[in-house]
Parts: C-alpha cells; sequence; structure tokens
C-alpha cells in the first residue's frame, strides 16, 4: 500500500527561502559543497605545528613564531628543528605533519621538548583539507529535511537561500451534527470541534500547510459541498461519519464525487473504520439529477482520508497513514512512521483480534527504555492523550503481555 503510494506521490512545485526560514522545510535541490572541507588543514588542538617523528626522538625545537585561527603562515615551510605554535581553527603549515597538543610538550622560551614518554604520528591533531567534503561534493540530497544540522552544512556551504518543496495544502474537515466551534458555548449534548485543531497542528508538523473548512453537518447536502471544496486542495483530511451509524455518510458522499477507494477500515484499535482514496479534483458538487459526472474521470485527483472522528483514533490514524503519504507530498525522502522498541513496565491484557495503539509514556532508563499505559477512558479521552507521549503497540493475537516484554511504540 505504502509501496503504491510512494510511487505515485509526486511533489511538483519547488520555491526558494531564506537559509532563516528553511527549518523544517524539504530540499527540493541538492545542496553542494562549494569549496574542500575543511578548506585546509585545520587544526583540531592548540599546541605546536611540528614533525612527529622529530619531536618523538626526543630533539629540542626552536619555537619560530606564533600562529592564530583566521592567520595565514605567511613565512616559508617548517624546516626540521622548527616548530609553529599553533592554535585550534589555524591552518598547519607545509613542512609540519602534526600538532602536539600543548599539555603534552615542555616549552622554555624559545625551545621546545617533547614530555617524558610522548610519541607523536603523522597526520595528528589536525584534519587534513577536504577530509570532510571535496568542493562539489553532495552535502545534502534533494529530499532532506532542514533541521539544525542541515541549516550549519548549508551555511558551511554559503546557502542563503534554499530551493524547497512547496508545502502541500491540507483541507481538513470535521463532520458532526454535535460539533461546535471553539468560539461558541456548547449546550449540554454538544462538543466542541478538537479535531480540526488537532489535524491542523499534525499536518503543520509533518510538513503541510493546513486549512480549516467549515464543519460538515452529517446530512448529504452539507457533506458534498464540503467535499467537493475539500477535493480542490493537495490533500483532503476528513474526520467523523466513517463508522457503520446511520448519520455516517463521508464514505457515500466520496463514492458520489467519484471516489477510488484504497482501503475502508484496517484491523486496528483505535482506528477501524480508516478509509484512503482518491477522488476527482473537480469542485464539482455532486447532484443525484447529474449522477455521471466524474465516470471515466480523466482530470487530476486528490489523495484523501476519512478518519474516525474520536480524537485519539483521529491521531492514530494521522501517524500511521496520513503523515507517510503527507511525508512524501512534502517530497521528503524519509516517509514511514517512527517506531523504536521498549519494555513493558507492567503486564498489559491483549484485545485479541486487532493491534492496539494505546495512549503511553516512555522512560528512559539507564537499564534500557520502558514504556508504560496510561489509563485512560478510550479514544475520546484527549486529556489522558495529552498525558501521553507516544502508542504503544500491542499486535493482535496476544491474550496477555508480560512487564519485561519488548514491545514497539509509535511515537508522535
Ligand atoms: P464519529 O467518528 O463521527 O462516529 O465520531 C466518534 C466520536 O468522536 C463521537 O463521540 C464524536 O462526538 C467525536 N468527534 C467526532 N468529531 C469530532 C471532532 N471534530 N472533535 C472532537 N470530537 C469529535
Ligand atoms: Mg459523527
Amino acid at each position: 500500500m505504502l509501496q503504491h503510494t510512494r510511487t505515485a506521490v509526486a511533489p511538483v512545485e519547488h520555491e526558494s527561502v531564506a537559509l532563516r526560514d528553511a527549518n523544517g522545510r524539504v530540499l527540493a535541490r541538492p545542496i553542494l559543497a562549494d569549496r574542500d572541507q575543511p578548506p585546509f588543514d585545520r587544526s583540531t588542538r592548540d599546541g605546536y605545528a611540528v614533525l612527529a617523528a622529530e619531536l618523538t626522538s626526543g630533539a629540542a625545537l626552536r619555537v619560530i613564531g606564533t600562529l592564530r585561527a583566521g592567520e595565514e603562515w605567511g613565512g616559508p615551510a617548517i624546516q626540521s628543528g622548527e616548530a609553529l605554535e599553533i592554535m585550534t581553527g589555524a591552518p598547519v603549515p607545509a613542512g609540519a605533519d602534526c600538532v602536539a597538543m600543548l599539555e603534552h610538550v615542555v616549552r622554555d622560551r624559545d625551545s621546545l621538548s617533547a614530555q617524558p614518554d610522548r610519541t607523536w604520528k603523522t597526520g595528528e591533531n589536525f584534519v587534513p583539507r577536504g577530509a570532510e567534503s571535496h568542493a562539489g561534493d553532495v552535502v545534502l540530497p534533494r529530499g532532506r529535511v532542514i533541521g539544525p544540522a542541515e541549516v550549519a552544512v548549508a551555511a558551511t556551504s554559503g546557502c542563503a537561500e534554499l530551493h524547497v518543496f512547496a508545502k502541500p495544502k491540507v483541507a481538513i474537515i470535521a463532520t458532526g451534527d454535535e460539533l461546535v466551534g471553539i468560539d461558541q458555548q456548547p449546550k449540554a449534548w454538544q462538543i466542541r470541534n478538537s479535531n480540526s485543531w488537532s489535524l491542523a497542528a499534525l499536518v503543520n508538523a509533518a510538513g503541510g500547510s493546513p486549512g480549516r473548512l467549515a464543519i460538515a453537518r452529517d446530512n448529504l447536502d452539507d457533506l458534498r459541498e464540503r467535499v467537493a471544496q475539500g477535493a480542490m486542495w493537495d490533500l483532503l483530511v476528513l474526520s467523523g461519519g466513517v463508522s457503520m451509524g446511520k448519520h455516517d455518510l463521508v464514505e457515500q458522499v466520496l463514492s458520489e464525487c467519484g471516489a477510488e477507494f484504497f482501503f475502508t477500515g484496517v484491523w486496528i484499535q483505535p482506528g477501524k473504520p480508516v478509509v484512503f482514496g482518491r477522488i476527482p479534483k473537480s469542485g464539482i458538487v455532486y447532484h443525484p439529477s447529474r449522477p455521471q459526472e466524474h465516470a471515466n474521470w480523466q482530470g487530476e485527483w486528490t489523495y484523501f482520508f476519512g478518519l474516525p472522528g474520536n480524537p485519539v483514533s483521529t491521531e492514530v490514524c494521522f501517524h500511521l497513514f496520513v503523515a507517510p503519504l503527507l511525508r512524501a507530498l512534502v517530497g521528503r525522502a524519509d516517509v514511514s512512521p517512527s517506531f523504536v522498541e521498549a519494555r513493558l513496565a507492567e503486564d498489559v491484557k491483549g484485545a485479541g483480534g486487532r493491534t492496539r495503539f494505546l495512549p503511553a509514556q516512555l522512560t528512559s532508563a539507564w537499564d534500557g527504555v520502558s514504556v508504560k499505559l496510561v489509563p485512560w477512558q478510550g479514544s475520546g479521552d484527549v486529556a489522558a492523550n495529552a498525558r501521553a507521549g507516544c502508542f504503544c503497540v500491542l499486535p493482535a493475537g496476544v491474550e496477555t503481555f508480560r512487564a519485561g516484554d519488548t514491545v514497539r511504540v509509535l511515537l508522535r
């Protein structure tokens, strides 16, 4: 399944961003080193540039000068019997083949000798020119996410502007008659729409640009209009309305719009009713009097996900299914969800037929990483979910998991 999306999903647009705004963006063009790195034989210690064999032999050397970082040695190459005082980051002069650390030599005015039993080898304490990268080397490939380490590489290469992939625009539609906006006072039987907000945060974190569309009510007219609108975006994410209830109409409306479903339901808990597919990017609002509108569609398609409405189900499904596709749309080379292994902190009952993803906390200790479930009231419990930092994965078909068992953990 992911194989299919990985080959079919391709970001197209590029844009240019300033390095200061590049954190979290994805490179559309590789960055090449513009010069050798290091650009000169760079001393990694404060000490003396010498010939290793000579200092090791016990000879007293004459210190002929001092060189700081940011200076160039203007004098002739270091000769036999000579040493040059040198600081970290300064270029090792021609003639020397190692840097002896300050702490390992004895200096008496202009005379330098070895501490007893100290020896040196050629190449010690400097990085030769070009050892890290050569001019023209790809130092950051296309598809790489820019983080602090990549910013340092780009800066080193003199890139003030980077070519990155455009952020895919993700339409978020919450569905449900019981939902009210967060600026409204809910009646006793109503609930605030939290999913549009959490999904927007998740989309941002995955590198997309979210747009919260109006809440769609659980009726065909409203849903048809909203889905037609959402189909014009780069990706459409719906929450709620995909279960088996009488008023769960999302699948029907997607079908009317000419949807191709890649899957309808996954054997997981929470999140079983999740659907994934693509719909014609037409913007046409379906009406039963024009049923053939999207037959044999030849135009562009928009991927969609219909996520279950319970907020924890919504988040689990986002990490497992939406985020990988979104990362592919963003142009990232690495798209998979992130899992680690940890030991269970206590016994846990399995759930039979479905793989479970339960809110949990990871703790790192000297003897390894352990994971502990957070007590919760099920997949509507946003407060418990916020006390967790990950999801513990409990595979199907196991009756009881024992404290100390190694399990997988889905990071978020
Ligand atoms: P559904 O998937 O539509 O059957 O919804 C399942 C549960 O999730 C119901 O209790 C809904 O009230 C709740 N829910 C659905 N959508 C949202 C939302 N946008 N924000 C918070 N809770 C929601
Ligand atoms: Mg609903």
